[in-house]
């Protein structure tokens, strides 16, 4: 048996992260000023990021270093095992060999603080006292939380109401390392108070909580926003994976014919399956799948085109797939995948053919969970689960055509905070939700009249 698991010493962790938007086919279309309808200006972002990060989200440079503090604290847990699935492999019978790269192992669980750490040290040198955020299911807040404490950074973090409630877990955790969080919406902003006066007992939503988390930063001076995926600067910090990876296929002698990863707003998926692309482009044959709900299917059947990020409309326009910035997505157990749109970056890689896009629904995702979990050991996150049940697919696809592929995927996160999700899974009270037809429709109504 080859080995299971291909490591890198921390000499050989990357000094550099990878910028995909000069090596796209097509140049990516700018965000737009939403009073003007005008490209986006540095300006236009100086009220909640700091420098540095405005640099990079328009950077079309290839490569940009990795600050020695970043990588030093990154070493904390990086870099990530690359585990070969002898054991999975085994139990579906196929030629296919399996690869997945471990991004677990982070002590917020999951790839989130890849991003965290940059962010957070490059507010601290800008002079920034406080971060805001969003987060769904509590990954991305729980990530921010630590990396804020690092850094001796305040953190206010806005959590969808839904969460809040039903997962006291990642609250405490956040609660650990410093972060404050409010159910959002909140009375705490503006935003929040419409929200709430318009529907008092509203669940909340990833937008929603994005519109308070800006408020807040824009209207404080000390404070800045923290997005935890689809802006360009966070595709660019977590392509630490995907270097990784190519590293520690070369090691093991493999190279990848498939890569797959789950999409939400898209980080995990761009930062494991972009610094793939150069080798794409030199004609390597590498079929890169993201994996999306059926319930919010954004890449498969959203419209490519200008809308904002979050739900009141305070955000640039981002060109993207999106099912409209007021679509409230169905409460499936992966909250991490419940957004309208889908970074810029990922859309462009999907219009232009080099990603393929498909959508899966989530009892056939936890049947994967719990087939790896009980040959990998490993109990993954609701939201990585979506990969593993494609890895599975293109692994038995591989036994019927007896084809030998080198299959990879990324296990973007364990699910030790989403028992309550299997509990339901194996209680068999979780629906799979048909396409939100008529709600699409309805959302789809009010994108912003740009572009
Ligand atoms: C947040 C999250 C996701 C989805 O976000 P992306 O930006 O698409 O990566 C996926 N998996 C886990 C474990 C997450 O926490």
């Amino acid at each position: 048996m080859t080995d299971t698991k291909i490591l890198l010493n921390e000499s050989e962790m990357p000094k550099a992260w990878y910028n995909v938007a000069p090596d796209l086919p097509e140049a990516l279309a700018p965000p737009l000023n939403p009073k003007t309808g005008k490209p986006a200006e540095a300006a236009d972002f100086t009220p909640i990021f700091p420098m540095e990060l405005i640099k990079q989200e328009m950077s079309q440079e290839p490569w940009i270093e990795i600050p020695q503090e970043v990588t030093d604290i990154l070493k904390i847990w990086r870099p990530t095992p690359l585990v070969r699935a002898h054991r999975l492999e085994r139990a579906l019978g196929t030629p296919a060999r399996i690869y997945y790269k471990n991004e677990s192992v982070s002590p917020a669980g999951s790839h989130k603080p890849n991003t965290a750490i940059a962010q957070a040290y490059y507010n601290k040198k800008e002079g920034v006292k406080r971060l805001c955020t969003e987060t769904g299911a509590g990954q991305w807040g729980s990530a921010l939380s630590f990396a804020t404490a690092l850094f001796d950074l305040k953190c206010t973090v806005y959590m969808v109401k839904v969460s809040f409630d039903q997962k006291p877990y990642r609250k405490l955790m956040m609660q650990t390392w410093g972060g404050e969080a409010f159910a959002s919406p909140s009375d705490k902003t503006n935003s929040g108070r419409a929200f709430l006066k318009e529907d008092p007992n509203s669940n909340g939503s990833l937008g929603m909580a994005i519109s308070e988390a800006v408020e807040d930063a824009a209207t404080h001076d000390d404070a800045k926003y923290a997005l935890g995926s689809v802006l360009n600067h966070v595709m660019l910090h977590q392509t630490i994976i995907g270097l990784e990876t190519r590293e520690q296929l070369k090691k093991a002698g493999e190279k990848a014919d498939v890569l797959i990863g789950c999409v939400g707003g898209g980080s995990n998926f761009a930062g494991f399956a972009f610094p793939f692309i150069p080798d794409k482009k030199k004609g390597q044959n590498i079929k890169m799948i993201a994996v999306e709900p059926h319930s919010c299917p954004t890449l498969t059947k959203g419209p490519f085109t200008y809308d904002f990020g979050d739900t009141v409309g305070l955000t640039p326009l981002l060109k993207m797939y999106t099912l409209g910035h007021t679509f409230m997505p169905p409460g499936i157990h992966a909250g991490g995948l419940r957004y309208h749109g889908c970074s810029p970056l990922v859309s462009l890689a999907v219009k232009t053919g080099l990603v393929e896009a498909r959508a899966v629904h989530q009892n056939p995702c936890f049947e994967a969970a719990v087939q790896f979990a009980r040959t990998e050991g490993i109990i993954p996150a609701p939201e990585s689960s979506h990969a593993i049940r494609v890895a599975i697919d293109e692994a038995l696809l591989c036994k019927k055509n007896n084809e030998s592929k080198c299959i990879v995927f990324n296990l973007s996160g364990h699910g030790h905070f989403d028992m309550t999700s299997y509990d339901k899974y194996f209680s068999k009270q979780l629906e799979d939700y048909e396409y939100p037809t008529e709600k699409v429709k309805e959302a789809l109504k009010h994108l912003p009249k740009v572009g």
